[in-house]
């Protein structure tokens, strides 16, 4: 308690005083004898300060003063904060340390950046996958570094929510993923993995699913070929008369496993091909007039259409990427909508780009299976599935070929009253007004 110490101090010096008084009033000098004893706690106290001073400019080498009183609380106190402070000091050292070996460890590597994105540390591992040296690369900034086009990118936009890959400059057999994690005053953490592995891995199954489905194509071709021939004897009087149901039943799977391969080499395309920023500009207006007229010749006249489409807006990208787009969509509303429901089929632009949707007022999709079925071969219903053609990939592809336009699939559904898929594309994939050449060809 400071009041306390003080109060104390001044007992003990007026004590003091008096006894230097009475001492002094002996030879007949009292105020001389105050005055010497206060003057001595004066020099006394003048000496622990000194004392003080140069143990707080070099703690280590000056020892405290070992004395009692007010000043030998301070000191004690001073001592103890201060051993308080080392045995901090030590559990920081101590798990800085273990941070650092642990990072060493780690087969990722690791890159401390500053609020420049110059690098403060780095880990063994960053070192070996980029090629950073000790101590010369320290302050540098990253994008100097790693100059793939990709990286360079992707550290300028500042969106660090997802990963980045790039060919190490280093080896260009080595594939990195980067990720960026940005923490406390500007600083950013940078991960990198090397992925070779997995990519060659991708690679090899993405290979093999499109090797194997093209190698099946030649048998279902020798099938599809006696199957003409048998087909044609069983038609007329000959000796297959009676196979007639079963040849079309060969004839109705052999159809299936065609469809079943042509999508599975249409997902391995996509899923191989790298994404090209912009591609043509395409007439999306009169795609969605032939898809209509294609959707109303499988639906049979079961279902009514609707169609609202902006007739002057036009999208970035791949035809054939972005016709299957729309024929699994609008096929899969077809599947799985009852005859006598209503398909709405619409494409329209605002400010957050272009949108297309297909809505239908047919059976739905319960809530749990909605994330799920955009992976290959799954179904809500197999059996309903299969009997109405259905390959199990519509709704991958759907996926793969709108990332391939950086775009986007969302899923309403509710069963037993229709659902709604609607793929929204960025606003620089999409293009309003007519073009410059037609422009043009109608001034002519
Ligand atoms: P499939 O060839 O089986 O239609 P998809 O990948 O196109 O494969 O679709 C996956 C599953 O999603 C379908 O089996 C079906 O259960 C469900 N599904 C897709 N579209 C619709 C829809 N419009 N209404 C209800 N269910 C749908």
């Amino acid at each position: 308690m400071p009041s306390q110490a003080l109060s104390r101090e001044l007992i003990r010096a007026t004590l003091w005083a008096l006894l230097g008084g009475l001492v002094g009033s002996r030879f007949g000098f009292a105020w001389l004898g105050v005055s010497v004893v206060l003057a001595f706690r004066l020099i006394l106290h003048l000496r622990n300060l000194s004392a003080l001073r140069a143990w707080l400019s070099s703690p280590k080498q000056v020892a405290l003063p070992i004395v009692g009183g007010t000043w030998g609380e301070a000191f004690d106190g001073l001592l103890t904060l201060q051993k308080r402070n080392r045995k901090r000091k030590k559990k920081l050292a101590a798990i800085l340390a273990e941070f650092q070996a642990s990072t060493e460890a780690l087969p990722d590597g690791a890159v401390v950046l500053g609020p420049n994105g110059e690098i403060v540390w780095f880990n063994a591992a960053a070192q070996a996958l980029l090629g950073l040296r000790l101590p010369q690369d320290l302050g540098l900034r990253v994008p100097n570094l790693v100059r793939a086009p990709s990286f360079t990118e992707y550290f300028g936009k500042g969106d660090y929510s997802s990963d980045v890959e790039a060919v190490s400059a280093i080896n260009p057999q080595i594939i990195l993923a980067f990720r960026i994690i940005p923490y406390g005053n500007g600083q950013r953490l940078m991960i990198v993995r090397d992925i070779s592995e997995l990519k060659r891995m991708e690679m090899a199954r993405r290979d093999f699913v499109a090797n194997a489905s093209h190698e099946l194509r030649t048998p279902l071709t020798v099938l599809r070929g006696y199957l003409d021939v048998m087909e044609a004897d069983a038609r007329g009087e000959g000796a297959l008369k009676a196979w007639h149901t079963p040849l079309a039943e060969m004839r109705s799977q052999a159809t299936r496993m065609e469809m079943l391969i042509a999508d599975m080499l249409k997902l391995a395309r996509l899923e191989s091909d790298v994404v090209l920023s912009r591609q043509d500009l395409l007439d999306v207006p009169r795609m969605l007039a032939q898809s209509l007229e294609e959707a109303k010749a499988v639906s049979k006249n079961a279902h009514r259409f609707e169609f609202e489409v902006q007739s002057d807006l036009r999208l970035f990208g791949r035809d054939t990427e972005v016709q299957s787009i729309f024929t699994n969509l609008i096929g899969n509303a077809i599947q799985y909508t009852p005859a006598g429901g209503i398909i709405r089929v619409r494409w329209w632009g605002d400010d957050k780009g272009a949108h297309f949707s297909v809505a239908d007022t047919g059976i739905g999709i319960a809530e749990k299976d909605i994330p799920r079925i955009t992976e290959r071969f799954y179904r809500v219903d197999v059996g309903r599935s299969r009997a109405s053609g259905g390959t199990g990939l519509g709704l991958s592809i759907v996926k793969h070929a709108l990332e391939h336009h950086e775009g986007r699939l969302t899923v309403e559904s509710e069963p037993g009253v229709g659902s709604t898929f609607a793929c929204h594309f960025p606003p620089h994939r999409a293009h309003r007004g007519a073009l410059r050449n037609e422009l043009r060809a109608q001034a002519h």
